[in-house]
């Protein structure tokens, strides 16, 4: 069916709403793709709601032909499973939770490993029931702090997730690689610029979380990025590139006088040193136990590289509370000497380096403190920032720091879940085998606005052809003669397959129409206009802005060819 304006509900604005801070946000809105519902909670209008089902469609073409079993599963789930998992204290406010008539506990689905681990335990018995890739696409709930940036941050959004089920561990690596190939299919022919990026540190094996991120400036995720290889990585999962120490004797420690010195800054001031000549002394919990981390004070401690080292373990901020009865922790000078208690490191912290750090008294620090001479490291884990210019862990070429939408991810999950619900099938021994999963995501509807963020320019969107609203929009700019012609055009176009959006609208000047073609952005912009009589249009090509004056005949062959 040809597409006609006149008839389709579509009302596009001028001024982009007022509480829209992303481009994909303010045009999304303005092209009359999305409206707001509620914070976070979005409706899909006629034009946007094609371009989902475009992605969509992408996907499951591609999830298909690895042998994805399309399902589709509840969004509303008892509440029970998430606790079985220990999720539902994981997820904590994120998690929409409802009671029905009798009281009992609900959620609105923000993932669905849980589930779909007991549809699985339900259905296959035996070894002979797997491997299985099983996949839906549906609504998600998630009570996401901030949910600014439209449909890229939805509280209610949609998913993709699949889900693979195998009784060995070849078979998980096999089904990932499936995955990641698969990705690499769908965000290529959706149009993106990506990266592939590993998602967690070596300490926590390598490849076997990795996130697809769709650079942008609206993005929330920071990437590191190689300029001369091909290496990315999330920032947390850079490992730091140490530099070596040399065999320097160092003298005795020294208490230096330094008053009104709490931080790096006023210490580096007072001693006229460089940052890094200090030592930095991060308390943390670590499941309620106080523990020092220490980091060159020119760096900052990355709390979620520190958690991801640490996991299970809960690692928290100490408060002013947990210095009480604690006199030996002097806030603003700690030093890891004859501290008693634990100490994590930062590798840049190796033996027979030398710091000056807190002398554990107020107002004071102390000169040659020598680590494996006046203190000892428990544990060196890299867990400092990452900062624009620190090597390349495999070229040693300065870093890029940039920013990112992270538009899917995948993940080798083991048998944590299988664990939790005892999902076992019967092995070829005729003994009981644990299953073992992956786990892999993509925002449907974020993909919609990462790719608008990505492709989007001072005139409005501009849509890669495989998502597109139309192939063309067909404009008839004049009278009747121009809408009559391009209605005949518009159904050849149809019946060769190319799906046309028609501005037929009377009463509507052609410079409002060119505007709205320019701002809604289909690929190719065909206008039926002056030259109507004599049987010649214009087509312009909506990204590079070049136009020609073709036949009607002309375009006709360029547009279905
Ligand atoms: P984020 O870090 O952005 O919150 P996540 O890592 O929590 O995302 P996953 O659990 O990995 O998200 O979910 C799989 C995919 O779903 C993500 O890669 C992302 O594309 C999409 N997604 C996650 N949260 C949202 C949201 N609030 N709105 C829209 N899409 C989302
Ligand atoms: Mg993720």
């Amino acid at each position: 069916m040809v597409l006609r304006m006149s008839r389709l509900m579509l009302k596009t604005l001028r001024d982009d709403p007022a509480d829209a801070e992303t481009a994909s946000h303010k045009l999304l809105v303005r092209a009359g793709f999305v409206r707001r519902s509620s914070a976070g909670v979005w409706i899909w209008l006629p034009l946007g709601k094609r371009v989902l089902e475009n992605v969509s469609r992408v996907v499951r073409e591609e999830m298909d032909a690895i042998g994805g079993q399309e399902v589709l599963l509840p969004a509303l789930l008892p509440r029970e499973n998430y606790e079985t998992t220990g999720r539902a204290g994981e997820y904590g406010d994120l998690l929409f939770q409802l009671k029905d008539r009798k009281g009992a506990d609900y959620v609105l689905g923000p993932t669905h490993e849980e589930i779909f681990t007991q549809v699985v335990k339900d259905q296959c018995t035996s070894y002979k029931d797997l491997p299985v890739i099983l996949y839906q696409i549906q609504t998600k709930y998630r009570d996401e702090a901030r949910p600014r940036s439209g449909v890229l941050r939805g509280r209610e959004f949609q998913m993709k997730d699949s889900y693979s089920f195998d009784t060995t561990d070849e078979g998980l690596a096999e089904a990932y690689r499936a995955h990641r190939d698969a990705y690499i299919r769908i965000f290529t022919r959706l149009g993106f610029d990506y990266r592939i990026v590993s998602a967690v540190s070596g300490a926590m094996g390598g490849s076997a979380s990795e996130e697809f991120l769709a650079p942008a400036a609206a993005g929330e995720d920071t990437f590191v990025d190689c300029p001369a290889c091909e290496y990315a990585a999330n920032t947390e999962a850079v490992t730091t590139v140490v530099p070596p120490v040399e065999g320097v004797e160092h003298g005795p420690v020294e208490e230096l006088d330094t008053p009104d010195t709490p931080t790096i800054e006023t210490l580096a001031a007072h001693l006229g040193v460089p940052a890094s000549a200090t030592l930095k002394n991060l308390l943390v919990k670590v499941d309620g136990k106080i523990t020092a981390v220490g980091v060159p004070g020119d760096r900052e401690v990355d709390l979620g590289k520190l958690g991801e080292h640490l996991a299970p373990a809960v690692v928290e901020l100490v408060t002013a509370e947990d210095f009480e009865g604690r006199p030996e922790l002097v806030r603003g000078y700690v030093g890891p000497q004859g501290l008693g208690i634990d100490y994590i490191a930062d590798p840049r912290i190796a033996p027979g380096t030398a710091w000056i750090t807190g002398a554990n008294t107020s107002g004071k620090h102390a000169r040659n403190v020598v680590c494996g001479r006046d203190f000892e490291v428990d544990r060196y884990l890299d867990v400092v920032t990452v900062r624009p210019g620190d090597p390349c862990p495999r070229c040693g070429a300065g870093l890029r720091l940039d920013r990112a939408i992270e538009i899917g991810h995948i993940f080798q999950l083991g048998r944590k879940y299988a664990d939790a619900f005892q999902l076992d099938v019967l092995g070829q021994q005729g003994k009981p085998v644990r299953v073992t999963m992956g786990s892999y995501g993509i925002g449907v509807s974020r993909a919609v606005a990462a790719l608008a963020e990505q492709t989007a320019d001072g005139q409005g969107l501009c849509w890669p052809r495989e998502v597109a609203p139309a192939d063309v929009h067909l404009v008839a700019a004049g009278k009747a003669l121009q809408t009559e012609l391009a209605l005949e055009v518009a159904e050849k176009l149809h019946a060769a397959g190319v799906r046309v959006l028609l501005d037929d609208r009377a009463g509507v000047s052609p410079g409002v129409k060119f505007t709205d073609a320019e701002l809604i952005g289909v690929p190719q912009i065909l206008v039926v206009g002056r030259r109507a009589a004599e049987g010649v249009v214009e087509l312009k090509d909506r990204r590079s802005g070049e136009r020609v004056e073709l036949t009607v005949d002309e375009a006709l062959a360029r547009l279905t060819g």
